[in-house]
């Protein structure tokens, strides 16, 4: 059976779904493994990696496509794919995208539906991903803030540590509080899930933040973050609003599944800052946690705060993140693999295999994906 792995399209995608470690693997499963040319180029590898790793190179994506039984991708692909075809990445489908692939008899998985349980964890592309994001989201904090993260006592006389208040503490924000710490800066953080406390308090990190009887109930049965009222986010934005103004370095990571970010800094919140501090917005993909954020783009307000609303923060290591998603694809496929019959065979009735697979022979089969009645 052929794997095929394509070259990204996407503006600013700079990821690739193989690397010549999980070729190596997957020829050893005794697949034939074709690769676009120049799919790795953004992530630092060459054509010749790939085909030392014992990858064919095609010249574009018909060709890797060619009776292609697997096809492994970052995001969605736009060259029509063989009928019968397995497709695996973060393919962001909806109802209409999910038919399409249903009526192409392609065989779609989208890997940022995988439920965040234990058994799964090798194979979560969003933790992965969200890991890498919440370090860069730090290093490009500091190197935008024009002062350092650590007490320097010197001759010269004391730079003070910077205050770092991170916002969101799911996987992003465990990894960002870690590297601030790491950097010498006194780290704060907030969440609204009750379990995240005690998490930010074991990194060493201040938890601040606003709870009560709501709060408590503020985590779904799958571990994320639920849609809580106007109220409280009236009030956390009282407690975020004292500190925020003290802050040098913000860092927003928190997320809503299947909503826009919640906007937890306001525009007064960022006149109230001081000239010179940062906001690193990696909750821009999902329009942003600050409200001045502009998705894609470094903005510098009236009052000299920078605001960093790149997209794509995990395309910003390109390698670190490749390697990582290649890996999470690779466990994916060898955790459902027949050995006698060298393909992959997803079980329908398993949790995990469920909770990807939007179509399957020619159907939809994913709740979420079924168009609305
Ligand atoms: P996420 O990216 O959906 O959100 C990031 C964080 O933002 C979350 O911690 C969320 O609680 C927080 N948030 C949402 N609204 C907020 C608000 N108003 N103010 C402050 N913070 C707010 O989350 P994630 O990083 O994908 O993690 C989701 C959950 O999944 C967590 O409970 C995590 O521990 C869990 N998880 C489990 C596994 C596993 O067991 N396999 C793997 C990864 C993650």
């Amino acid at each position: 059976m052929r794997v095929a792995v394509l070259k990204e399209r996407r503006s600013g995608e700079t990821r690739v779904a193989a690397t010549p470690e999980t070729v190596k693997k997957y020829v050893g499963l005794g697949l034939e493994v074709a690769v676009e040319s120049g799919a790795g180029l953004p992530s630092g590898i060459t054509d010749a990696a790939f085909a030392e790793a014992g990858a064919k190179l095609a010249d574009d994506a018909a060709g890797a496509l060619a009776g292609a039984g697997i096809v492994l991708v970052v995001r969605a692909p736009e060259a029509p794919l063989p009928r019968g075809a397995l497709l695996i990445g973060t393919l962001g489908a909806d109802a209409a995208a999910a038919a399409a692939y249903a009526e192409a008899g392609v065989d779609a998985c989208s890997m940022e539906l995988l439920p965040r349980i234990t058994r799964a964890q090798s194979m979560d592309v969003l933790s992965s991903q969200a890991n890498l994001a919440g370090y860069r989201a730090v290093i490009e904090g500091a190197t935008a803030y024009d002062k350092g993260f650590p007490m320097m006592m010197t001759a010269a006389g004391t730079v003070p540590a910077a205050n770092v208040f991170i916002m969101g503490a799911g996987v992003a924000g465990l990894q960002a509080i870690a590297t601030a710490r790491r950097l010498g800066g006194r780290v704060s953080a907030t969440d609204v899930r009750p379990a995240a406390k005690e998490e930010i308090k074991s990194l060493g990190a201040t938890f601040v933040g606003y709870e009560d009887e709501e709060s408590k109930a503020a985590q779904t049965a799958g571990g994320y973050a639920k849609q809580l009222s106007a109220e409280f986010y009236a009030k956390q934005a009282e407690v975020v609003a004292a500190h925020i103004a003290k802050q040098d370095v913000v860092v927003c990571t928190a997320l809503v599944q299947g909503r826009k970010a919640p906007t937890l800094v306001t525009e007064a919140m960022v006149a109230s800052m001081k000239p010179g501090s940062v906001i690193v917005d990696i909750a821009a993909d999902a329009g942003g946690n600050c409200a001045a954020t502009k998705p894609g783009e470094l903005v510098v307000t009236a009052n000299g705060v920078k605001i960093l609303g790149f997209t794509n923060w995990p395309g910003r290591l390109p390698a670190a993140s490749s390697a990582l998603y290649a890996r999470n694809l690779l466990t994916f496929l060898t955790t459902f693999w027949d050995k006698e019959a060298k393909a992959p065979k997803l079980p329908e009735e398993d949790d995990i295999v469920k909770g990807v697979t939007l179509t399957r022979g020619g159907a939809v089969v994913h709740p979420l994906m079924k168009p609305a009645a």
